[in-house]
């Protein structure tokens, strides 16, 4: 129960960031209002969309951004071995996963160097090439 409060809460504070970034952009250029604002969520970050997007639509009032449309595009989480070059994705990794360890790799994407290890040569020395933030990809302003 705990960790399910944690996340809420970690849903509406990345809401309020990314809140405060859309009117922050508007007003450094000199918008009326905020239309589209397309957010990226990077597979590895355990993100509840819904919860994200009904923070947004109650922050939003009584703001610049009163009308802006928020749609969400998901990133997947991308892998590159620096050992052999090799680059794969995390779902080509996934079926080797538990669940209980999906899980832990969503909470903590640090801990994927432990879970995960190139499929062609087996080195754990590998980038996270995406997939592991959240961002803003577009704002548009009216
Ligand atoms: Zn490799």
């Amino acid at each position: 129960m705990l960790k399910i409060g944690g996340k809420k809460m970690h849903e509406w504070a990345l809401a309020e960031g990314i809140i405060g970034s859309v009117i922050e952009y508007g007003k450094r250029n000199n918008a009326h209002e905020i239309g589209k604002v397309v957010v990226v969520l990077g597979e590895l970050q355990d993100i509840e969309q819904e919860i994200v997007e009904f923070a947004l639509n109650e922050m939003k009032k009584e703001t610049i951004a009163e009308n802006a449309e928020f749609l969400f595009e998901q990133e997947k989480a991308k892998f590159k071995c620096r050992n052999c070059g090799y680059e794969w994705y995390l779902k080509d990794s996934e079926k080797a996963l538990t669940k209980d360890i999906r899980e832990d790799i969503h909470f903590i994407p640090e801990v994927v160097h432990s879970f995960l290890q190139c499929p062609r040569c087996g080195s754990r020395d590998f980038e996270v090439v995406s997939g592991r933030g959240i961002y803003i990809k577009e704002i548009e302003v009216r």
